[in-house]
Order: structure tokens, then C-alpha cells, then sequence
């Protein structure tokens, strides 16, 4: 193994529900091997900033259960450029630090996977983001507790659809992926999911409508992923109003409501495997990787490509979807 003696820890981009359990994870995880472990603040504008603080185990304590991230987030645009990086080098051998622990989305595997080029520096990367829309994982942690939110929030809505006999389009967060939209559709028993996986092939909408989804209903609940491809809740709701008038349509937009809570046991126990994998990973010389669970097994997904773009979304699910909304 490289000469690691000390890991610095960082969430970065998006926070997302179950950050906290991987904090605390790589944490124990890491002093539990004999590390030395710092955490910093503000994602990779913390390591600019040398906002930096050595992590003991009780630092961690007590934070299993909170969403959000004990070591906040920020966006950075000073570590995308060759300067920003090398001062962040510089930095962090200042405090003696020698591998890093990411957690965070596709942009901050990115950075990693530049900078751990950049400098030969040894980075684990832990996938956090609620849009699960990193290869070579199931599931990104805060997924599962988003998903389960949508579900809860669709649930009242139903309450008030039915009452009205309304559509109701609810858009919810992705960025450029549908399983957001899609499974929570599936678990709140919705008619259809609006993705960007399907956006560009044909009109979902217009192929709703000629379906005749609502015939034999009194209310109609259609989730849309928050996309320029798809368009968006409002867009669509505004064709509806012009191209199908008769449809009473609404829209809702459940927004940063999907981000936060307290993490399900699903996500606290996925993070808690995935950072007590970094250490392991560490110790078994890995390095540009990202943790991640596949078939119930932990692997080590390149950064290359795990930040691929357009993760697939399988049919089977599409198929369910379309079956169970007659
Ligand atoms: P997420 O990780 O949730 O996808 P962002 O895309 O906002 O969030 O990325 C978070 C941070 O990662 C950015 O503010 C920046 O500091 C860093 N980052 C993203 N892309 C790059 C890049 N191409 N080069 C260097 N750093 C990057």
C-alpha cells in the first residue's frame, strides 16, 4: 500500500440524504485501520479555504439519522481550473494529508478523477446524489430516501387529485435521469413517468392523451423529471391547456422537499457499507475508483466509468409502469 498515514474527508455538489452515515462510516472506518482523519468543510472550496479540521470518532457521533451533510457542500469553480487544482495540492500536503475520501455526485467525480490524475494522489470516491445516476452502482446514496419521500408526497396529492378529479402533473428531481420519476410513478401507483430517457424518442405526452390514460378514472397523477428534454411539469401542463383543453390540469413541483430528511435504513446502511468500503479500498491500493454495490456485492467502478453519462433505464420497469396503470 501507498504511504498513507492520513485521509481527508469532503462531501461536494448536491447534498443527499445518508452523507452523513458515509461520513461517519469512512470515519470509524478509517481511525478503526490506524489512520489519521481530517474533515473539511465546503467540499473543494473547504481545501482552498483551508477550512480543515482533524476528525476524532466523536465528531462523528449522533449523525447516522441526519439528512443534509455535518460537513456542508458548496460548488467550487476555482478547483476547475489547473491553478485552483495545484494550490488545492498544495494545501493539502500543508496538512498532511495524502488520500482523499469524495462523496458526492457526477461533477465531484469528475474533479476527483482530474486531480487524482493531476497529482498521482490517491482518491476513493463514494457516490452521493439523490438522482442515482452513476454507473456501476444500484443505488447512490439518498436515492432510496427521495424515493421514498416522492411517495409520500404523491400519496396527499392523490388525496386531493381524486377529490377534484384533476391531472395532476408533479415534477420531480433527476437532472437528466428518470429513475426518480420512474420508480416513484411505480411505488405511488401513478399512470405514467415523463423521462428524458424516452423524451427524445417520441412524445410522451401526445401518446398519453391518444391513449385515453384517464377514460376509465377520475383522476390522473403523472410524475415528470425535471429536465430541458422533458421539458418540465410546466411546459407540459401549458400544451395540455392548449393543444388538449377539457383536462383540468395542475402541476406541483416537489423540489428541495426531495433533498432533505432523515435517511431510511436502506440508504444509512448503504453508505455505512460503501464507507467502510473506501478504507478497505484504500488499503488494498485502489485509487480513481468509485465505490459502489452491484448484485448486492461492493465493487470498484473506475471514475471514467462511473461518471458516463445516460445510465440505462431498464424496460422491464417502463413495461411495469405502462401494465399497472390500465
Ligand atoms: P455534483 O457532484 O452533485 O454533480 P457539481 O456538478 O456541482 O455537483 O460539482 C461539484 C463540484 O465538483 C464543482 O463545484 C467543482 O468544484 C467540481 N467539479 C465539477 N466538474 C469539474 C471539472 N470538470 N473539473 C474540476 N472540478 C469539477
Amino acid at each position: 500500500m501507498a504511504d498513507i498515514k492520513c485521509i481527508g474527508i469532503l462531501t461536494s455538489g448536491g447534498d443527499a440524504p445518508g452523507m452523513n452515515a458515509a461520513i461517519r462510516a469512512v470515519t470509524r472506518s478509517a481511525i478503526f485501520n490506524g489512520f489519521k482523519v481530517k474533515g473539511i468543510y465546503r467540499g473543494y472550496r473547504g481545501i482552498m479555504t483551508n477550512e480543515i479540521v482533524e476528525f476524532k470518532t466523536q465528531n462523528v457521533s449522533n449523525i447516522i439519522q441526519m439528512g443534509g451533510t455535518i460537513l456542508k457542500t458548496a460548488r467550487c469553480k476555482e478547483f476547475m481550473t489547473p491553478e485552483g487544482r495545484q494550490q488545492a495540492y498544495e494545501n493539502l500536503k500543508a496538512h498532511g494529508i495524502d488520500a482523499l475520501v469524495v462523496i458526492g455526485g457526477d461533477g465531484s467525480l469528475t474533479g476527483a478523477r482530474i486531480f487524482a490524475n493531476e497529482f498521482n494522489f490517491p482518491i476513493i470516491g463514494l457516490p452521493g446524489t439523490i438522482d442515482n445516476d452513476l454507473h456501476g452502482t444500484d443505488s447512490t446514496i439518498g436515492y432510496d430516501t427521495a424515493l421514498n419521500t416522492i411517495m409520500e408526497c404523491i400519496d396527499k396529492i392523490r388525496d386531493t387529485a381524486t377529490s377534484h378529479e384533476r391531472l395532476f402533473f408533479i415534477e420531480v428531481m433527476g437532472r437528466d435521469a428518470g429513475f426518480l420519476a420512474l420508480n416513484g410513478a411505480i411505488a405511488a401507483g401513478a399512470e405514467a413517468a415523463i423521462i428524458p430517457e424516452i423524451s427524445t424518442q417520441v412524445d410522451q405526452l401526445a401518446e398519453l392523451i391518444q391513449n385515453g390514460f384517464r377514460k376509465s378514472k377520475n383522476s390522473s397523477i403523472v410524475l415528470v423529471a425535471e429536465s430541458p428534454v422533458t421539458g418540465g411539469a410546466m411546459a407540459l401542463a401549458e400544451r395540455v391547456k392548449n393543444e388538449y383543453p377539457g383536462y383540468d390540469v395542475r402541476v406541483s413541483i416537489l423540489g428541495h422537499l426531495q433533498r432533505g430528511g432523515s435517511p431510511t435504513a436502506f440508504d444509512r446502511i448503504l453508505a455505512s457499507r460503501m464507507g467502510a468500503a473506501a478504507i478497505d479500498a484504500l488499503l488494498d491500493d485502489q485509487r480513481n475508483v468509485m465505490i459502489g454495490i452491484s448484485n448486492d456485492e461492493i465493487v470498484y467502478v473506475p471514475f471514467a466509468k462511473a461518471i458516463k453519462k445516460d445510465k440505462p433505464i431498464k424496460s422491464e420497469l417502463l413495461n411495469t409502469l405502462h401494465r399497472l396503470s390500465i
